[in-house]
């Protein structure tokens, strides 16, 4: 504690109240969050930090945040780097003049290219000493990078890594060892890991939201009175505030300014759900029987809903007659004919340029007193002759950005199952039984444009049993179950809640779902397959340790037209060697034929799960499993592409383990794993 204390005065001696924050004071942070794995000390770094911003630079909150959940910006503000490992080589070589080769070779004796940076950076002699960096400096340089786009852009990206890192470390070069401190607080090395998407601190996102509000709580009530320390109740109630307004309004952007102007304690009456602003969606608890569901409700009242098996899409509008209610930030709800409107995918992307069909029709689906609403909803694509629901594939089809109304080929139909903002209101705390009513007054549906999700409300086996079938005759993949009154059937915006149950009819009695998982490595194809990859190795992902782990490898499922496709996209994302965050076996017989950055996601189905000692998989998570073994799939097939998630929004390793755990199977003798097919 003492020692925290006396770092958090004087973090970095150079950094006057008012300067830029210097971006060596937060790479200090960042090294001692390194040296811990105790997620209160990281906290408590990340706090003390966010303190002396809030003291000495108040207005570089919001960059520092951002850099320290390793984001440029909001996820629907669409900011990408675009950048691989091979260009971050090429700048760190061109920057310390070094050849590639010399690059890559330290790579492989190191593992880490941040460790590499540093390296490469230490024996560099300075002839002359560039400006120190700064936190806002270095989110500008980055912000800069990834807009640079058109005919050169990947030589110009380059560039800007290299004025980056020539000007890093340029007040401490010379003091870094790396074989000693693993790099310390070395500039160029949190650079390159922010580059490649992975600070690799340990630092999750919900630990920078608790700092952010413990530090805002210590500056006021140190502001109201010399020397006075927060009390614990003030500390929680900061905490509760700004979780409950980040759930409802996930944007930094519009939240820190506004803490900055009102206070933490009056963030909730100045920050509120708004049209613009995309919520994290809710998300559902996989089932495998219909008894499992009824257990789960017992005494409760539920609804039963078809589960619609297109793209989820979350709509934003506010009329045109009522625009200047619209608060959200600018540039991201588009002014149409129809007033202002978005649509969201998700993850928060925006989707506005793959559905203006949607988005042109919005006026003609509301009642004319709905003024604004966010709607959460499936888009499917409509078979116009037969007037039913297409299969998913066919939604695939449409090109996913910079559609022309005119040009649109697979029409969609948009079923809303939920209502979460209404006529300048927030409604995600009402029951669902309210918020389903004041969908249907508000709406009108359009055949083959506009529905409202097909809903029952009866609680019989019988009945429910009925129900799932007519959802798989409309081309539904089976059922979502949900609370219907009461507190607990609010809407939860990012939760895997228990009050949303999936019922999928594929894996009755198998797992009760499939796994978003992610790709990791490849294999040469053989016989018909040998001028594309044959099958793959992939990954589920761990957030508590930020590491993929292996979970099996796969060859069933692709078509050869999948095959051809997939072998260009993933032979663009080749590395020399596997991440240090990818969890994998050691074996040589083990390692796939390349390794792949991060990037893709894929739904995959499988028999069941078993422990085998070549994966890696939740081994630390279930029971049994000892550390050693890891879960792995048997008969993995794989089902589609899911463009919709990111790497870290794969199925978890904990998901995993639940998996597992509740699989009927698992204290019988399954034998080996039986998934290398290939
Ligand atoms: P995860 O695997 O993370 O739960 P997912 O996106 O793979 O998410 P599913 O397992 O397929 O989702 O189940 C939930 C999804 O079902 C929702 O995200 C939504 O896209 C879709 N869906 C279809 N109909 C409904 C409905 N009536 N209510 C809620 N979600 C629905």
């Amino acid at each position: 504690q003492t020692t925290l204390k006396s770092k958090a005065k004087d973090p970095y001696p150079d950094w006057k109240a008012g300067d830029p924050v210097p971006y060596a004071a937060l790479c200090t942070t960042f090294s001692l969050i390194e040296m811990t794995t105790k997620r209160l000390i990281i906290q408590a770094h990340c706090a003390l930090f966010l303190r002396q911003v809030l003291r000495l630079t108040p207005e570089d909150m919001l960059p520092t945040v951002l850099l320290m959940i390793n984001k440029l910006a909001a996820d629907y503000a669409g900011i990408e780097l675009g950048i691989g490992e091979s260009l971050v080589m090429k700048a760190i070589g061109e920057t310390t003049g070094r050849s590639l080769e010399v690059v890559k070779n330290d790579q492989r004796v190191l593992g880490d290219l941040g460790l590499v940076a540093v390296k490469s950076r230490a024996k560099q002699p300075t002839m002359f000493k560039p400006k120190p960096l700064t936190i806002r400096g270095v989110h500008k340089g980055l912000i800069g990078i990834a807009a640079t786009s058109g005919a050169g852009a990947q030589g110009r990206k380059v560039d800007g890594i290299k004025k980056m890192l020539a000007a890093a470390d340029s007040h401490n070069s010379g003091k870094i060892d790396i074989t000693v401190d693993n790099g310390g607080a070395s500039e160029a090395k949190f650079i390159v890991r922010f580059l490649e998407g992975k600070l690799r601190l340990g630092l999750a996102e919900r630990t920078v939201l608790v700092s952010l509000a413990q530090a805002m709580v210590c500056h006021e009530v140190e502001a109201k009175g010399e020397g006075k320390i927060p009390t614990t109740e003030q500390l929680a109630k900061g905490e509760q505030i700004l979780k409950q307004v980040f759930s409802n309004l996930p944007s930094y952007d519009v939240i820190i300014p506004a803490m900055l102007d009102h206070g933490i304690f009056n963030l909730a009456e100045n920050c509120k759900l708004q049209p613009g602003v995309p919520l994290k969606p809710m998300l559902a608890k996989p089932t495998k029987s219909i008894t499992e569901v009824l257990d789960r409700f017992e005494n409760q009242t539920f609804t039963c809903e078809y589960k619609y098996d297109g793209e989820r899409a979350q709509i934003h509008y506010v009329a045109k007659d009522s625009e200047q209610q619209y608060k959200g930030p600018a540039g991201v709800a588009k002014k149409t004919g129809s007033g202002i409107t978005a649509i969201f995918s998700r993850n928060s992307e925006d989707l506005s340029t793959k559905y203006p069909d949607i988005l042109s029709k919005l006026d003609t689906w509301v009642k004319p007193d709905t003024k604004s609403f966010v709607l959460d909803c499936e888009t499917c694509a409509w078979d116009m002759v037969e007037k039913k629901v297409l299969p998913f594939q066919q939604l695939m089809t449409r090109k996913k950005k910079d559609v022309k109304v005119e040009d649109v080929k697979v029409k969609v139909t948009v079923f809303a199952f939920d209502l979460l903002f209404l006529n300048g209101e927030a409604v995600v705390e009402k029951s669902l039984r309210e918020r389903r009513e004041l969908l249907h007054k508000s709406f009108n549906p359009v055949e083959g444009e506009f529905g409202f999700a097909t809903s029952m409300n009866g609680r019989e086996i019988d009945e429910i049993q009925q129900f799932l079938d007519d959802s798989v005759k409309a081309s539904c993949e089976g059922l979502m179950v949900k609370m219907l009154d009461g507190a607990e059937s609010g809407y939860e915006p990012s939760k895997r809640s228990r009050n949303w149950l999936k019922i999928k009819k594929d894996y009755l009695s198998g797992i009760g779902d499939s796994l978003d998982l992610v790709v990791l490595g490849a294999y040469y194809g053989k016989g018909k397959r040998t001028s594309v990859y044959g099958a793959f190795l992939l990954a589920c992902y761990n957030p508590s340790t930020d590491t993929y782990e292996t979970i099996c490898n796969i060859g069933t499922g692709f078509s050869e037209a999948v095959l051809e496709e997939l072998h260009p996209q993933l032979k663009d994302i080749v590395i020399e060697r596997p991440k240090p965050f990818y969890s994998h076996s050691s074996g040589n017989q083990h390692q796939p034929d390349v390794w792949f950055e991060p990037r893709f996601v894929w739904e995959v189905k499988t028999a069941d799960l078993t422990l085998s000692p070549r994966y890696k998989a939740a081994c630390k998570e279930h029971v049994g499993g000892g550390g050693e073994k890891g879960i792995s799939l048997r008969f993995p097939r794989f089902i589609k592409i899911r463009d919709d998630k990111k790497p870290d929004e794969a199925t978890s390793s904990r998901q995993v383990a639940e998996m597992y755990q509740k699989q009927e199977s698992v204290s019988k003798n399954k034998g080996p794993a039986v998934d290398d097919d290939f």
